[in-house]
């Protein structure tokens, strides 16, 4: 592939490389928008580190994550996409061209932005948690639980995404056990009262977890008891990670309007931002959903948003002062 030129004007730039972002490429490319996209940090985004995918519709047979995000890539660049990596570093949305920085260097102006950044799950910090992400360390029960059918589990976190994951995961595991290091859960009333009232579920309070043990996958966890010190195993085959998101939103907090966890907040029903010619999609937008195929949606609203916008745009005979 041949290096980018050090500024490019565009009619259509897609940040972020995950199920929205290769969607929205595929629709914009389709819709002859000439689509851009800056694969970002993680290309393929949070499917990459996970290993068996079985709820995309169209796999009857499932696929693995960093498959199916190399055919949403293939896919991508056979309409057209021109898909390079890089980061976004800045932007600047004053004008009706928007400006986008790629590695603090390269600048883009583009009549339409999309936002597909997602999210990133925190992570205790453990090394051993890496070492078995994806052999039996998840931060998704919906994307993973269905694995450890009749086994039993642990799953770390107290808020509203822990408990539940944790009742999720109580439907398809013999036992589940919440390690929680405070003495209480974060969680709403209402989702408390949900896992204090499922009988696999056990809340072990006050408690850390301080390694993730096996062999070529998870076979237990080794956890201190943080009042007594005392430290003890459990016996489990799963371990859930479930203390919160991070969406990926920082560099555009200057100019979107973003809700109070940082995800950016999009008109209902749209992709549209607070600001014209952007549009989010995906993880990023969503702390609710969070799933690939929703992602993808999301994806195919913003890239027929974006393109509504060019062509409105193009109607009002409008200059933007690029490539118009
Ligand atoms: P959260 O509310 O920030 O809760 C994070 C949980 O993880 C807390 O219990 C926290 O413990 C624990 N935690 C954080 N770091 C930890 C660490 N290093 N080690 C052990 N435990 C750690 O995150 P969330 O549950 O993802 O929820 C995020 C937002 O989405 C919330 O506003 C929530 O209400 C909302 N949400 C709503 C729903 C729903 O309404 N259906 C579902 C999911 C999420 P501490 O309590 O000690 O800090």
């Amino acid at each position: 592939m041949d290096a980018p030129s050090p500024t490019q004007q565009v009619d259509c730039l897609i940040i972020g490389s995950g199920p929205a972002g290769y969607t929205a490429a595929i629709y914009a490319a389709r819709a002859d928008m000439k689509p851009l996209m800056y694969q970002g940090l993680q290309p393929g985004g949070q499917l990459t580190i996970t290993t068996d995918v079985e709820n995309y519709p169209g796999y009857p047979t499932g696929t693995d994550g960093p498959k199916m995000m190399e055919d949403f890539l293939a896919q991508a660049r056979r309409f057209g996409t021109e898909v390079h990596s890089g980061l976004a570093t800045k932007v600047d949305f004053t004008g009706p061209i928007h400006k986008v920085w790629i590695d603090q260097t390269k600048l883009i102006e583009a009549k339409t932005v999309i936002i597909a950044t997602g999210a990133s799950a925190k992570w205790l910090g453990l090394e051993s948690e890496q070492t078995y992400n994806g052999f039996g360390v998840s931060a998704c029960a919906v994307c993973d639980g269905f694995f450890y059918r009749g086994q039993e589990v642990a799953l770390v976190g107290g808020g509203d995404t822990a408990a539940e994951e944790a009742t999720y995961l109580s439907k398809l595991c013999k036992k589940v056990t919440m390690i929680v290091r405070r003495d209480e859960l974060r969680a709403s009333k209402a989702m408390q009262h949900r896992v204090f009232n499922t009988p696999n579920i056990e809340v072990l309070f006050n408690t850390e977890t301080l390694e993730i043990t096996g062999e070529q996958t998870v076979s237990g966890v080794r956890i201190k008891n943080r009042i007594s010190g005392e430290e003890s195993s459990l016996a489990v085959t799963g371990f859930f990670v479930a203390i919160g998101h991070e969406p990926n939103s920082g560099i555009f907090k200057e100019w979107l309007d973003l809700n109070a966890s940082g995800y950016i907040n999009t008109v209902p029903g749209s992709s549209k931002t607070n600001i014209p010619g952007v549009f989010a999609c995906g993880d990023v937008q969503d702390h609710i959903y969070r799933q690939a195929v929703t992602a993808a949606g999301s994806g195919c609203m913003a890239a027929l948003d974006a393109e509504r916008y060019i062509a409105d745009f193009e109607m009002s005979k409008t200059d933007l002062g690029v490539n118009a």
